[in-house]
């Protein structure tokens, strides 16, 4: 046994090398193709996420401008194709940012960017969202400057495509955190056929998985990720639109 494979053992004794692997496969907790719930769905090329994701900047433009979406063109902004803000409500739904330690952060936050193409697919969040009398949602951020250059460009927040959802908040003043209300663990399917039951059966839980599993249905975003993904999103949504992979992961 070399001196190199003792270390394992006596790491693995340990613990610790589950804990690196893990790590390894899930760098700043974002998603992997590994996952056993990435899936190519049959006729990825018509799903949405995967249209919207291939749109170009002038046309995407012209479909947000047809669909009456509320944006702002933003100046160049690293990484990102199309750098928009949201101007208004989404089909009355309002995007705000949670509250956070800086002064006023909207609309200067760069965390209140997007990529045009992440708006198509909020369009179709917030469709859904209004059919379930949801008014207002709270998000964590959608671009981040973390990450920028090593992250490749068209994924995750460095360029735009994602958006943490914290809270959503109903016609009836109810709000509900992904922290509290989602009442899921990591490695449950959230989905289909096999979903988990969520630990306690509360509105919330079930608004949660209502609103997710029709976004998966409609195939707006490839990635949608909860709390049963891993431990990092715990308090939050991961939604996004992803370019350049032809798999699903929704859990
Ligand atoms: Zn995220």
């Amino acid at each position: 046994m070399t001196k190199v494979v003792h270390e394992v053992v006596a790491l693995a004794a340990l613990g610790v090398v589950g804990y690196f692997a893990g790590a390894l496969l899930s760098p700043g907790g974002e998603a992997q193709a590994k996952n056993r719930y990435a899936l190519e769905p049959p006729n990825v090329e018509a799903r949405r996420a995967f249209r919207y994701a291939r749109t170009e900047p002038k046309s995407c433009l012209e479909e947000l401008d047809r669909r009456g979406f509320p944006y702002k063109l933003e100046k160049p902004t690293k990484q990102v194709d199309t750098p928009l803000r949201i101007a208004g409500p989404v089909r009355g739904v309002s995007f705000a940012l949670t509250k956070r330690a800086e002064p006023n952060p909207d609309p200067t936050s760069p965390a209140a960017i997007l990529d045009c193409v992440l708006a198509l697919a909020i369009d179709d969040f917030a469709k859904v969202l209004a059919a379930h009398d949801v008014v207002r949602v709270e998000y964590m951020s959608m671009y981040r400057t973390r990450g920028l250059g090593f992250i490749k460009p068209g994924r995750r927040h460095p360029s735009g495509r994602a958006i943490d959802v914290a809270t959503l908040t109903r016609k009836d003043g109810k709000t509900f955190n992904v922290a509290y209300d989602f009442h899921g663990w990591p490695g449950a399917k959230t989905c289909g056929e096999g979903a988990a039951k969520p630990r306690k059966d509360t509105e919330g839980a079930r608004l949660f998985r209502e609103i997710v599993c029709e976004l998966s249905d409609m195939g707006s975003f490839n990635l949608l990720l909860t709390p049963h993904y891993d431990w990092g999103h715990r308090d939050h949504l991961h939604m996004e639109v992803r370019s350049d992979i032809r798999w699903f992961l929704i859990q």
